[in-house]
C-alpha cells in the first residue's frame, strides 16, 4: 500500500506527459472543506496553453498506445484496480474533506469506480468486431473497432472519485489517450488518484489531468485534435458543451441535471418505501443526480407515508463526514446552501406545509459549515417552483395524486428524465410503470436506480444529450470508431 496522501495547503498541479506541471495561469481558486471551512488547497484555472501541452503529449504517444495489444493495455487496468483497492480508505478521506459526503458514501462511490475498471478489463472481448464470409462470391466483410484518438471528460463536484471512472478505464483500454478536467471545487481526489497511478508506469501522455474552469473547458471543446467529449454536470452547461463540441465535429455525450420522482402506491410496503425514499432524498445531502426529490403519494398512502418518511428523516445525524455516526454531510458551498434555503422559503410561501425544516440545523461542531438538515414539505402546489426545479440539496417535496395515471402524468411533465421510482406490491402495476415512465433509470421498490458498471448510466430528456451513455458497452461504442472492410481474395 502506498503512503501518498494529499496534505493540506496542496497546490493542485496538472499532469501532462507523465510529469506534474504548474499551470500557466495566475488565476487560482481555494479548495475549501465544506464542513470545516479549512482551505485544503489551491487550484489553477488552466489556460489554453496548458490544454495544448496535454494534447501534444497525448498526440505523441497515441500511435504506440493504439498499437499496444488490448491484452497488454488492460494489464495497466488490473494495476489501477489493485491500487484503488489498496488505497480506498485514504482516497475516501480526501474525497470527504473536499466534497463533504460521509466516509461510507465516499467508499461507496469508489467501489463503483473500481467496478468500472473491472468491466473495462474485458476490453479484449468487448472491443471485438464481427464478420461475414461470402457477402458475394469470394468476398468477405469485417467490422473492426479502432480507438477514436484523444478524448476528454469534464466532470462535476458531486462524485469526484466515481464519475471520472465512468470514462477513463474504457477510453484507455480501447487505445485512446484520455484528458480529464475535474470540477474545480473538488480537484484533490483525482490529484490523489493520479499520484497513485504515477508509479504504475502507463506510457507518458496516455493520461492527462488539466485543472480549471470555463477557459480550460473551451480549450478542450475547440481543440481540433480532441475527438470526443464526455460531460457530466448541470443541464445549462451540458447543452452548451453539447452544442459547442458538436459544432466542432466531435463525438459528444453529456449527462445533465435531474428532478427525480418516486410514486408511492397504497399497496406498497410503506416501511420500506419511507426508508428507501428518505435514504435517496437525504444521503449525499441530496446532491445526487439520482436522488428522489419529489414523492407522489396516491390515495391512502398520503398521511402514512408522510409520517413514516418524516420519522426516518429525523434519524439522520448531520455533521462532518469524517466523524462517526454522521449520516449526512454539508452541501458544497455557502451559495448552494443559500439557494436551497431560499427555495424552501419560497415553497413554504407558495403554500407548501413544512413537515421538517432543515434550515439552520443546530450543530455542536463546525458551526460555519454549509449544513442544511433533511427537509420535507407537504402539499406542495403543482406549478410552483419547488417540485419542478432541480434543488440539489436535502429537500423532499410531497405531492398527491388520485391515481397512478395522474402520478405518471405529473412526472411526465418534468423537463428532466434521469430517474423515476415506483413503490408497489403489484407486479402488473410495476410492469406498466416500467413500460410508461419517461425516464432513463427506473426503480421498482428501489430509491436510487443507479446502474452498475455493466449497464449504461441512462438518462432522458434534459438529463442527457447524445446517444451513447457512460459505462459498459455504451462506453466501448463511444470510444471506438467502426471500420468496415470488404475483401476479395479469389
Ligand atoms: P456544473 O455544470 O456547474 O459543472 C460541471 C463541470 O462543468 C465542472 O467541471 C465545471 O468546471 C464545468 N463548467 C461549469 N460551468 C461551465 C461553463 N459555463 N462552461 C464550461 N464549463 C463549465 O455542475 P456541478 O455543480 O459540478 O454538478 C452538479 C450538477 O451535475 C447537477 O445538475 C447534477 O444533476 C449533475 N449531475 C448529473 C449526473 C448525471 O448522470 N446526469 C451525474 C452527476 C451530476
Amino acid at each position: 500500500m502506498s503512503t501518498i496522501s494529499i496534505a493540506q495547503g496542496t497546490d493542485v498541479l496538472n499532469y501532462i506527459g507523465g510529469k506534474w506541471e504548474k499551470s500557466n495561469s495566475s488565476e487560482i481558486l481555494d479548495v475549501i472543506n465544506p464542513a470545516t471551512k479549512e482551505v485544503l488547497g489551491h487550484v489553477p484555472m488552466s489556460r489554453v496553453s496548458d490544454v495544448e501541452a496535454a494534447v501534444k503529449a497525448a498526440e505523441a504517444v497515441f500511435p504506440d498506445w493504439r498499437r499496444t495489444p488490448p491484452g497488454d493495455r488492460v494489464q495497466y487496468l488490473f494495476a489501477i484496480k489493485q491500487m484503488l483497492e489498496d488505497n480506498i480508505n485514504d482516497i475516501a478521506r480526501t474525497l470527504v474533506m473536499e466534497n463533504g459526503k460521509t466516509l461510507t458514501e465516499a467508499k461507496g462511490e469508489l467501489r463503483r469506480a473500481i467496478e468500472n475498471v473491472e468491466v473495462a478489463c474485458g476490453i479484449p472481448m468487448l472491443m471485438q468486431g464481427y464478420n461475414l464470409e461470402d457477402i458475394a462470391h469470394g468476398i468477405d466483410e469485417i467490422m473492426i473497432r479502432q480507438p477514436v484518438g484523444i478524448v476528454a471528460a469534464i466532470t462535476p463536484f458531486n462524485f469526484p472519485g466515481m464519475i471520472p471512472f465512468w470514462y477513463l478505464p474504457y477510453a484507455i483500454a480501447c487505445g485512446n489517450c484520455f484528458i480529464l478536467k475535474p470540477s474545480e471545487r473538488v480537484p484533490m481526489t483525482m490529484q490523489h488518484i493520479f499520484r497513485l497511478m504515477e508509479p504504475l508506469n502507463l506510457p507518458k501522455g496516455v493520461l492527462g489531468l488539466v485543472n480549471g474552469g470555463r477557459e480550460t473547458v473551451d480549450a478542450l471543446l475547440d481543440h481540433l485534435k480532441v475527438r470526443a467529449i464526455s460531460f457530466v454536470g448541470s443541464t445549462p452547461v451540458a447543452k452548451y458543451i453539447y452544442s459547442r463540441a458538436a459544432a466542432n465535429g466531435k463525438r459528444v455525450q453529456c449527462q445533465g441535471g435531474a428532478k427525480n420522482h418516486a410514486i408511492v402506491l397504497p399497496d406498497a410496503d410503506l416501511g420500506v418505501a419511507s426508508k428507501v425514499v428518505a435514504e435517496s432524498a437525504f444521503a449525499c445531502a441530496g446532491q445526487r443526480c439520482l436522488a428522489v426529490s419529489v414523492a407522489i403519494t396516491v390515495g391512502d398512502a398520503r398521511t402514512k407515508f408522510r409520517d413514516a418518511v418524516s420519522d426516518v428523516a429525523s434519524s439522520f445525524k448531520v455533521g462532518y463526514g469524517l466523524d462517526e455516526d454522521v449520516r449526512m454531510g454539508p452541501v458544497i458551498t455557502p451559495a448552494s446552501r443559500s439557494r436551497i434555503e431560499d427555495l424552501i422559503d419560497k415553497g413554504h410561501h407558495d403554500g407548501a406545509k413544512l413537515v421538517r425544516d432543515g434550515r439552520n440545523p443546530k450543530m455542536s461542531k463546525y458551526e460555519s459549515g454549509n449544513f442544511v438538515g433533511p427537509t420535507i414539505l407537504d402539499d406542495v402546489p403543482a406549478g410552483s417552483e419547488l417540485p419542478s426545479t432541480e434543488i440539489f440539496g436535502p429537500v423532499l417535496s410531497l405531492v398527491h395524486a388520485n391515481s397512478l395515471e395522474d402520478a405518471i402524468r405529473i412526472l411526465g411533465a418534468s423537463e428532466y428524465g434521469n430517474a423515476a421510482s415506483l413503490f408497489t406490491s403489484n407486479g402488473a402495476t410495476a410492469r406498466r410503470f416500467k413500460y410508461e415512465a419517461p425516464a432513463g433509470n427506473i426503480g421498482i421498490n428501489v430509491g436510487v436506480a443507479a446502474p452498475i458498471a455493466y449497464f449504461p448510466f441512462s438518462g432522458w430528456k434534459a438529463s442527457f444529450f447524445g446517444d451513447l451513455h457512460a459505462q459498459g458497452r455504451d462506453g466501448v461504442e463511444f470510444y471506438t470508431e467502426k471500420k468496415v472492410v470488404v475483401e476479395r481474395w479469389a
